[in-house]
């Protein structure tokens, strides 16, 4: 009922005026929507799955294209010795929240694309997320032949023509498939490169459509497309080789209109180099004219990585803008913590959690009732562990006798920092374990004990992430840390929300300026945890010291070694110095007051303003709205205003 209530009954009134034809298309490679649909790999997807919960709040009109992966992203599984195994097991669409796209005659509805002059099919399935549908395509059916079918087996295949046909189906596929259904949005944004083929897609169906030439059409495209780049490091950006694009794209740069020395050079810094790769976040760039970072740091990292594209202005004016992500707080508060804020913020505080006033009224929680909220979610979060740890070791083969041991694992009652993310080097999950003698005379002090859980999977090909996840199991085996440490298995959804709800400290240590923006950090403190981290990505913005703690000086080195070197001891001073003495100081009544009193003050500063319904309210400020304005004025008058804008340039 409550459902049907949310579905029929916006309680919520558009925070902009609904106008005829404004509807915006949002393309990802990942959406992590929920624990049964497994369609991401990490943070991009959570980031998508959040995009469309909070519009379906918001009333916005936007419908999500995906693919739909056999086998989605891999389980992680670590050998004795730390060594990563990646299990892919099958998805079976016919018992997932998916249902198939079928024509008036019952069969599925199928679009299709050309992978170098053989035909491939997919057949679209959709998801409802409240009042917003998502549709993803699938090409494993029996109309592909069998290489055409594993094209959408695994999220993000390592085999480079496997991906180059992942994302034709991304980019031209979605937009085929869109249009297929009848749906024909004026806005469309594309959350990281992958998709930009959908730009091409979108000129070349104007084209047949109007007669327009390949300038003016590109025009109407552009000015209507939004970009977001999520990759601050160069190794993370999408490069195909030329050759491969020229026998993909053989027929198709006909079709738009140009020869395909132009089509290669919309996906190059200097189009007369013909031995540049071809990168489809340039290409995404030279197709949008609205893009944005994640964060404001990461802005400026963006601008400086992209002046090259734009070398005829000064760095701050190269047109990079920044809307800084969030999160989906519904989605990421305990149901204990939840039922706390329906009891001191009022109903209704979960379809408008960007208010200021509301989560003012935090400070007007009595303490032990947070606390003891609080206290709940570390508990369960610590029996989560130990039943993990324990198939963790039944699952390898380990002696009863260790087994048995799990439950002398972790204390309920300790501190409890946590680390999970995504392995990768620049995300340094091993800082903490840079002095070990140190760390574990703060991990093992009889009266204050510290505990730290981690998590996280290394991405199939990264074999330095792989490395320290090795190196972490060695410190997990440590007779030093073997009580107070542990590393578990899998991080997805479920174990992200138990590790969100039940962190006394969120940490985070990237070596800055790599981290775009990170959300996990969000996510823990709508559950009361207190953040810690680098001066990095969000956390650069959103840091005060009555809010959280900042590690090191914000300084970028030269130098990495000097610079774990002065950031791990930061990171021991504060613990020794600030936070656990912090946490340990009890009045007579067992509450730490001052914890408490930061509790709230992170959650009422940051609650407001580090969150997903923030980030759609200004998504549609400064990117569709002005899209969707600046469309129509092209598309008038038979596109009279993108042939003249054409013939000016
Ligand atoms: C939130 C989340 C991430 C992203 O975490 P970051 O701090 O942004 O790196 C990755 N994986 C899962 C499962 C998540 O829930």
């Amino acid at each position: 009922a409550k459902f049907k209530s949310y579905l029929t009954t916006p309680r919520f009134a558009p925070f902009f005026s609904p106008e005829k034809g404004f509807l915006i298309a949002y393309f990802s490679a990942e959406f992590g929507l929920t624990d049964c649909l497994p369609l991401y790999s990490g943070g991009l997807g959570v980031l998508a799955g959040d995009h469309l919960k909070s519009a379906s709040d918001l009333n916005l009109p936007i419908v999500g294209v995906g693919l739909l992966y056999q086998h989605g992203y891999f389980h992680q599984r670590l050998a004795a010795d730390g060594r990563q195994e990646e299990i892919y097991p099958e998805n079976d669409f016919y018992h997932m929240p998916l249902r198939l796209e079928k024509d008036a005659n019952g069969n599925p509805i199928l679009i299709d694309v050309d992978f170098k002059g053989e035909k491939a099919y997919a057949q679209i399935w959709r998801v409802d997320i409240g009042r917003v549908r998502l549709y993803l395509l699938d090409a494993n059916i029996p109309q592909n032949p069998p290489h055409i079918q594993a094209v959408t087996f695994r999220l993000y295949d390592a085999d480079r023509e496997t991906r180059l046909c992942q994302e034709i189906l991304l980019g031209i596929g979605r937009v085929r498939a869109l249009y297929r259904l009848g749906i024909n949005p004026t806005v469309f944004h594309m959350n990281e490169g992958h998709s930009a083929f959908a730009g091409l897609e979108r000129i070349r169906i104007l084209r047949q459509q109007t007669g327009i030439s390949f300038d003016a059409a590109h025009l109407a495209v552009m000015a209507s497309n939004v970009f977001t780049t999520h990759t601050s490091v160069p190794a993370g950006i999408d490069i195909f080789d030329p050759a491969l694009i020229e026998t993909y794209f053989a027929n198709y740069a006909p079709e738009l209109g140009i020869s395909m020395p132009v089509l290669l050079g919309l996906g190059r810094k200097n189009p007369s180099d013909h031995h540049e790769p071809f990168c489809m976040n340039i290409l995404a760039m030279k197709l949008s004219g609205h893009i944005n970072a994640v964060s404001k740091l990461h802005t400026t990292v963006s601008q400086k990585l992209w002046h090259v594209l734009w070398p005829s202005v000064p760095q701050e004016d190269v047109p990079i803008k920044y809307v800084t992500n969030g999160v989906h707080v519904p989605s990421w508060v305990s149901k204990d913590m939840a039922q706390l804020y329906d009891r001191y913020l009022g109903p209704y505080w979960y379809e408008d959690p960007d208010n200021e006033k509301v989560w003012s009224r935090v400070m007007e929680i009595p303490d032990e009732e947070l606390w003891g909220t609080h206290e709940r979610r570390r508990e369960r979060l610590v029996v989560f562990c130990r039943r993990r740890l324990q198939k963790q070791l039944i699952q390898r083969g380990a002696p009863h006798s260790e087994i048995m041991k799990v439950n002398q694992i972790l204390n309920p009652e300790a501190l409890t920092l946590v680390w999970a993310r995504r392995i990768a080097t620049y995300k340094r999950p091993t800082l903490i374990f840079r002095d070990p003698d140190r760390l574990a005379k703060i991990l093992n002090d009889p009266t204050r004990p510290v505990q730290i859980i981690m998590a996280g999977k290394a991405h199939p090909a990264d074999e330095p992430a792989k490395e320290l996840i090795k190196q972490i199991i060695t410190f997990a085996h440590d007779e030093r840390f073997r009580y107070r440490f542990v590393f578990i298995e899998d991080y997805d959804l479920e174990v992200a929300r138990y590790l969100v709800e039940g962190a006394d400290v969120w940490l985070n240590t990237p070596r800055k300026p790599n981290e775009a923006c990170g959300t996990s950090g969000m996510k823990a403190i709508v559950n009361g945890a207190l953040h810690v981290s680098t001066d990095d990505g969000w956390w650069a913005e959103a840091y005060r010291p009555e809010l959280g703690w900042r590690i090191g000086f914000g300084d970028e080195y030269d130098n990495p070694e000097h610079q774990d070197e002065v950031e791990s001891n930061y990171l021991y001073n504060l613990l020794e110095h600030e936070i656990v003495p912090l946490f340990y100081d009890r009045g007579p009544d067992g509450l730490p007051k001052a914890w408490i009193q930061k509790m709230k003050m992170s959650m009422r500063y940051l609650c407001p303003q580090f969150n997903a319904h923030r980030m759609l309210e200004e998504y549609v400020k400064d990117f569709y709205l002005p899209a969707f304005r600046y469309w129509q004025k092209l598309d008038s008058n038979g596109f009279k205003g993108a042939q003249e804008l054409a013939a000016w340039k």
